[in-house]
């Protein structure tokens, strides 16, 4: 495994077919202005199921990319139901309705949501406090995907439907506007109107809102940012969408992606899919900005 830094912007290429893709991926019109919040829509676990199993062929991690792939299916389908609750207690409901919908999954994961879907409201309530609050213990850990599965499913339903001028953001805001959430990363559009762009993307909700892009989302700092990305780990083709943003201020990273290079990318697809990056920059110390609710890990 080998680590590169670079400081070359990607090139501005002329309007091209993949770009006029990429635009409409993200939901964006030549001649408009960009809008500082991006809220989602439900069709997001569609495209994600699609690209994690593009990203699981050949790779190292394939079985799991195909089994969050499979999540992203059952939350397609819970997604597109009606909520009843708000979203703080809907995701118990979609987490049952999840369950009902995942019957061939690898033996011990069905047995883990089986329990899970059994469990009492206080059981479930006390789990999710310890996910929420970053506490999981070590038994905990076979529910944690499923758990996460629910709250992104009930939490970007909430998000599709609000009205975004009832939604307030600003260009340094480190948390998700809508729900709280951590950045799973940072997506740098394309396009002629916000080409350039960063969006930060919630990794429960899926809302994505602008952050400006010169200084690090952890400290502010401007001067000691630099890229990284991984060439080749472990026989595995390098994500070339995917670089780490490094800020030797504050000694954190986020990732950033790019649209331009692959304009059908996901954001928590291609974070799991970049673990690599992530491990070698853990082997130099650097801290994670954000999380990816599916990497959850016993704290
Ligand atoms: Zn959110
Ligand atoms: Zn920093």
């Amino acid at each position: 495994m080998t680590a590169s830094s670079s400081d070359a912007p990607i090139s501005e290429a002329a309007m091209s077919e993949a770009t006029a893709a990429a635009m409409a991926a993200a939901g964006l019109v030549p001649g408009q202005s960009p809008s500082p919040l991006r809220l989602p829509d439900t069709a997001i676990f569609a495209r994600r199921a699609a690209r994690l199993r593009t990203l699981a062929e050949g790779h190292a991690m394939g079985d799991w990319l195909r089994f969050v792939a499979a999540l992203a299916d059952a939350q397609a389908a819970v997604a597109a139901t009606p909520a009843i609750l708000p979203p703080e207690e809907q995701w118990a409901a979609d987490l049952r309705a999840l369950a009902d919908r995942l019957d061939t999954l690898p033996g011990g994961a069905r047995e883990a949501l089986t329990a899970l879907a059994a469990s009492d409201a206080d059981t479930l309530e006390a789990l999710a406090g310890r996910w929420a609050g970053d506490a999981l213990e070590d038994g905990d850990l076979a529910a944690a995907p499923f758990l996460a599965a629910a709250f992104q499913t009930a939490w970007t339903r909430h998000a599709a439907a609000l009205d975004p001028a009832s939604v307030t953001t600003h260009a340094t805001a480190t948390a998700c506007p809508v729900c709280g959430g951590a950045p799973v990363a940072g997506v740098l559009q394309v396009g002629m109107e916000s080409g350039g762009l960063r969006y930060l993307h919630c990794g429960i909700c899926h809302t994505a809102w602008h952050h400006v892009r010169s200084s690090c989302v952890a400290c502010g700092d401007g001067k000691d940012v630099s890229q990284r990305f991984v060439e080749g780990a472990d026989g595995t083709e390098a994500n070339g969408a995917v670089r780490a943003e490094t800020c030797d201020a504050c000694h954190s990273y986020l990732k950033l992606l790019f649209l331009e290079k692959a304009p059908d990318l996901d954001p928590v697809a291609d974070d799991l899919a970049t673990l690599a990056l992530d491990l070698l920059l853990g082997e130099e110390e650097y801290r994670r900005i954000g999380v990816n609710p599916f990497l959850a890990v016993a704290g």
